[in-house]
């Protein structure tokens, strides 16, 4: 059984890049699952679904042709064949995900995609989201929640997006997605036999430590 870490974590925790840079220090694959809650909300808003209607997120989420790659040094998300892989960070995308990952219909079709790419990789994998070491992967040998304090993830996510971000931009892009995607999972405590890795005080490299020494204890 190939060996699988799990980590989850709120927005600007650095989840995503110490994920993807974890996995090929491990020569690992990596999972991005939030890139597949940006994917269904670009079709949803491609194809004019109404993003109050749980009932149509859920159908597009089950018609969907969606494909994503787990090779860490090779981002690439496409929807019917179309390459989304920049079309998902848009500031729209992130405002409007929260709809997606609220309908609980298309969750579970998300998470049944998500097991199944994780038991199909072959090799060890690491997969990264909100709800990894709770409901995609509870059995995972490693379970890490990477967490950090809220000034620390404001001053993250404001560096990544180039520090063209008003204060309130901000907040709305971390806190108040945070607070809506809160609703559902629970991404902010860990549950029994999960590790905390707390960022605030790490840099990046300190960061990928961390986590690498938590898989290897
Ligand atoms: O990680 P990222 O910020 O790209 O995730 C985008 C959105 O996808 C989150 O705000 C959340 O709504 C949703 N998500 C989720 N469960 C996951 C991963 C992401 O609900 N496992």
């Amino acid at each position: 059984k190939p060996l699988v870490v799990a980590i989850d974590g709120p927005s600007g925790s650095g989840k995503s890049s110490v994920s993807r840079e974890t996995a090929r220090r491990l020569h690992a694959a990596y999972l991005d699952t939030g890139a597949m809650y940006r994917a269904v909300t670009w079709y949803c808003l491609a194809a004019g679904v109404d993003l109050q209607d749980a009932a149509a997120i859920e159908n597009a989420c089950e018609e969907m042709v969606l494909a994503i790659s787990t090779d860490p040094d090779r981002e690439h998300v496409a929807v019917g064949g179309e390459d989304v892989t920049t079309a998902i960070r848009e500031p729209e995308i992130s405002k409007a995900v929260s709809a997606v990952a609220t309908t609980l219909g298309a969750r579970a079709e998300l998470i049944r995609r998500q097991k199944q790419i994780i038991a199909d990789s072959g090799r060890r994998i690491v997969a990264e989201g909100r709800d990894i070491t709770t409901v995609v992967a509870p059995d995972a040998e490693v379970r890490i929640l990477l967490t950090a304090s809220e000034e620390s993830r404001l001053r993250r996510r404001g560096l990544q997006l180039g520090g063209t971000q008003s204060a309130a931009a901000l907040e709305e892009q971390v806190l108040t997605r945070d607070a809506r995607d809160s609703t559902v999972v629970n991404f902010h405590e860990a549950a029994d036999g999960v590790f905390t890795v707390d960022s605030s005080d790490l840099d990046f490299d300190e960061t990928v430590d961390a986590v690498l020494s938590v898989i290897r204890r």
